[in-house]
């Protein structure tokens, strides 16, 4: 049995997948806000699904970030208490197994280039549009992660052809830096930016239902 844990910014999943890679099972919590409950949290899961399914499933993870090549810390996870975890190496503590651990984006890209949206595609870059904003590319099947681990990642790159207002009150990013497509396109930093222009307040979700256009007139 291959359990498959998603960590999301504010639902965490898990899944089994039996041999024949049918769905066996399906759980989902609301993501704990800091480090130690969510190894408390990803730990009852996979008890919850040994238990329920009567085997020992191994372990893969989808996390935002990545883990870095060399000290095996967590690192560009826009749930930033992640940063700086040695997150692989305390679920394997706390789960007595090996745990592997990807970059979401990565794996929701090599999915749809599997079996999904994109399969038969020598060339995929799969975009997510969230609480944060990343991406992964695959090509001919496999993922390209580059030399560290975060091929495909598109957040933390400027606004292409900003207006002058842009560039000078651009908001700060959790990276550190001014103006990062994740301030603008992820679900927050639209929320953000609608608020900011129409001193309205709305969902990312209720913006895109109802009111695209006249974000567009007014920003124009
Ligand atoms: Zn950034």
């Amino acid at each position: 049995m291959r359990l498959g844990i998603d960590l999301g910014g504010t639902k965490t999943e898990i899944m089994a997948l039996a041999p024949d890679g049918t769905v066996a099972l399906r759980r989902r919590i609301a993501t704990p806000r800091d480090y130690a409950s969510l190894l408390r949290g990803v730990t009852e899961l996979v008890a919850g699904a040994d238990s329920e399914l009567g085997a020992r499933g191994s372990v893969g993870m989808a996390i935002p970030g990545s883990e870095s090549f060399g000290t095996k810390l967590i690192k560009n996870a826009n749930t930033t208490w992640l940063i700086g975890k040695p997150l692989g190496r305390d679920l394997e503590q706390a789960l007595g197994r090996p745990v592997r651990l990807a970059n979401d984006a990565n794996c929701f890209a090599l999915s749809e280039a599997s079996d999904g949206a994109a399969a038969g595609a020598g060339s995929v870059f799969g975009v997510i549009a969230g609480t944060g904003v990343g991406g992964g590319a695959v090509i001919d099947g496999k993922v390209l992660g580059g030399a560290h681990g975060i091929g495909g990642e598109w957040g933390h790159i400027p606004l292409p052809a900003p207006s002058i207002e842009e560039v000078k009150e651009a908001p700060l990013c959790y990276c550190g830096k001014r103006g990062c497509l994740e301030v603008w396109c992820s679900g927050p930093g639209l929320a953000a930016d609608f608020q900011r222009v129409t001193g309205r307040t709305a969902g990312a979700e209720e913006i895109a239902a109802s009111d695209g256009w006249s974000i567009f007139w007014i920003r124009t």
